[in-house]
Formats: structure tokens, sequence, C-alpha cells
């Protein structure tokens, strides 16, 4: 266990010296994953690229500087919440003229995938060799892009590495509602009933069954908050209608108005059946966060500042967040005591916070460069188009 002293040392800002030798394989990383962009003739894309490249470097260097997680990686977290939408409307409005998709594009599998709808499209496969999405599984260009296979296995990969991390570090829609949670100093609704908790696995069960019945991607059609910024099915009809109202209606209430009241991720919490999906696989990575028990006050701050109620007095005691956390690292930053603590299963709690910290840092880090950088990138590049 580490001494009250090696607690305290953690705490201290490192030296720059030591900080940057910490951030260069980051930077080098970051180099290496924007190599392409650099071959294009396209200015926008080139600058885009350094941007992102020292961006990505400077926020880690920041993490390395200082005992601090949360900020810096909800800086990353914000900014890819809010320039995927304008990277990705940009282009489909330029191959489409419009972000409502219609019905024979949808039918001809000419719609993009993105992650969400993984859970639901597990059973329709097994049972029935059937994917319940009309995408292609392979690559086609175009509006499908890289295909289903593509976004499966990179989802995979990352999922293996840093479980339910996936919702800190790679999610491209959560930082919209982790940006809006920022703004207010405090909440103007604290008393949240616990049992909202449930509400993504109720979402989750509710969509893969409906998949299933109807073998057609429930989530996707009806309920997914995002379509709001994304593509959406275009609106020929009443059901259409219906259908976009009530993305927007969603979007409004879990994205926008109740994190500004909460200060919580109201989507990811309550709603997002990824999220309770990804939770799973909290079980199977090798990073996870515990409490020391012997140095627990408990004074419950962690558990006031965790953005997706993963911590509970009960859990506090037993020395561990539920699997619903998506180590952000609020709850670590937040511990006046160093009792929230960065843990590498089958090694002692809290025997080297700071080691097990640096090694989930580059792990998830790396990802959050490979998968969001470019998506940063992209959404800068569109920016840039206007200016360059
Ligand atoms: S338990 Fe800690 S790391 Fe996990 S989601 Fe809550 S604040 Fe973030
Ligand atoms: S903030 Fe630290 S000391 Fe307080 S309850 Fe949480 S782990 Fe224990």
């Amino acid at each position: 266990m580490a001494t009250k002293a090696q607690v305290l040392k953690a705490r201290e800002p490192r030296s720059a010296g030591k900080s940057l030798l910490l951030t260069l394989p980051i930077a080098l990383w970051s180099m290496l994953m924007f190599t392409g962009w650099f071959r294009q003739p396209n200015r926008s894309q080139q600058i885009a690229g350094s941007v992102t490249i020292v961006f990505m470097s400077i926020l880690f260097f920041m993490m390395m500087r200082t005992w601090s997680t949360y900020r810096w990686r909800r800086g990353f977290f914000v900014a890819l919440g809010l320039l995927f939408p304008i990277g990705f409307i940009h282009n489909v409005i330029a191959m489409r003229g419009t972000m409502g998709i219609p019905i024979e594009e949808m039918i001809a599998g000419r719609t993009p995938f993105c992650y969400l709808p993984i859970p639901m499209l597990i059973l329709p496969a097994a049972l029935y060799k059937t994917v319940v999405f009309p995408g292609s599984i392979l690559p086609r260009g175009g509006m499908s892009g890289g295909g289903m296979a593509a976004m499966v296995a990179i989802w995979l990969a990352i999922t293996i590495v840093v479980g339910k991390g996936w919702c800190s570090y790679a999610c491209f829609f959560g930082g919209i509602e982790e940006g809006m949670a920022a703004v207010p100093k405090t909440a103007k609704l604290r008393k949240i009933d616990p049992r909202w908790r449930y509400g993504p696995w109720a979402v989750l069960l509710a969509m893969v069954l409906l998949s299933l019945a109807l073998f057609e991607p429930a989530y996707c059609l009806w309920l997914c908050p995002f379509k709001a910024v994304s593509e959406y099915v275009a609106a020929r009809n009443t059901v259409g209608l219906v259908q976009n109202g009530i993305f927007i209606a969603l979007f409004a209430a879990l994205v926008i108005v109740l994190p500004l009241f909460t200060k919580k991720r109201t989507q990811c919490a309550f709603f997002c059946p990824f999220g309770a999906f990804q939770s799973l696989f909290n079980k199977t990575s090798v990073f996870e966060v515990k409490i020391d028990k012997t140095r627990c006050t408990p004074c419950v701050l962690c558990q006031k500042s965790c953005p997706t109620m993963a911590l509970t007095e009960e859990s506090i005691a037993k020395g561990e967040a539920l699997m619903s956390c998506m180590k952000c690292g609020a709850c670590i930053d937040a511990c006046p005591k160093g009792a929230a603590v960065w843990h590498i299963r089958g090694t002692e709690v809290a025997a080297n916070p700071e080691r097990a910290r640096l090694m989930f840092l580059y792990a998830a880090w790396a990802v959050a460069i490979m998968f969001g950088g470019s998506i940063i990138a992209q959404g800068l590049t569109t920016i840039l188009h206007v200016f360059v």
C-alpha cells in the first residue's frame, strides 16, 4: 500500500521536463496516426491534423503535470462531441444534399454504421443469421464507409483494453452532454432517484427484444437522441415526423436540459442502451477504479462528483465503483484523501496508484487519438474549409 507521503507526492505537480518526457510517446503516436493527413494536398487537412496532434499532446502533458485527469480528458471529450456533428453533417449534406436519409437509400444499405446498434445485432445474428441493420458488412465507400465489420472490429479492440472507458475516451456522442453538465457551477436538481440507474438496462432489454421481433434496428429508428445531430429518417409522412419529433425531444431533454440542471451525464447514465452493454465489459478490462478502504473517511465527495452515479455509499464501503463506471477519473480527482485510485486488476489496491493511472492513460489516450483524434481533425477541416 502507498504511504501517505507517496499519495501526497503524487498530487504535487510533476516537473515540466518529466511531464514532457512522459508525453513524448503520446506525441509520437499522434504523429504516426496523422501521417496520412500530411500527405494530402489539402491545406485545411494538414492544418487540422497538426492542431489535433498539438491539442491531444498538450492535454496529455497537463494530465502528467498535474494529478488531475478529469478536466483535461473533458477538454478532449467535449471537443469530440462538438466537432463530430460538424464533420458528419457536412459530409452527409455534401453527398446527399440533406440530413434526412430517404427510405430507398436505407433499403439499399447506403447508411453509415455507428456502434450504438451493436448490442441489438447480436441476438438476431445468433438466432437467425440476420443483421438487423440496413448497412454493408464490408467496406463499400460512399456513405456506408468502412462497413459494419470495421466498426465492430474497432469497438472490440478498444473495449478489450478500456472496457466501459469507451464512454469517456471513444464515444463521439457523450461530449455534448458532458459540456452541458460543465456549464453550471452547482446542480439545481440534486435529488435523483437511484432507480434511474436501471434505465439503460430497461432500454437495452426493450430494444434487443424489439429488434429481434421486428427485424429492424428499433433504437436507431425510434429512440436515438443523436439522430438530431447526425442523420435521421427523411420525414415524408406522419411516421417520419413522429420519429424525428422523438429524436429532437430526447436530445433536448437528455443531452441539453437535464445535464444543465443535474450536472450529470443524464443520457449516458439513465438512457443509453449501448452504455449498459459496455458495463458488462468492465468485468473483462484490466483497468478499474477502486477505493482504498484504509484511507477512506468516508466523506462521499467522490460519489457527489460522479457524473453517472456509479458510486453509492455501499459500493464505497466495499471499496469499488459500480459496473457502470466509465473511468472518467472525476471521483479520483475529487477524493481529498487519495483513497479513490486507479487500479490494475490482480495487483494490490493502492500499491502504486500513479503507475496504474499512467498505464491506463497511455492505453486510453492512444485510443482517444486513434479513434476520436481523426473525428476531431475532420470537424476542424470542415471549419477550416470556410476560411482557408
Ligand atoms: S466512479 Fe469515478 S471514474 Fe467511474 S464514472 Fe464515476 S466518477 Fe468516473
Ligand atoms: S472522496 Fe475519498 S475519502 Fe471521501 S468517500 Fe470517496 S474515496 Fe472515501
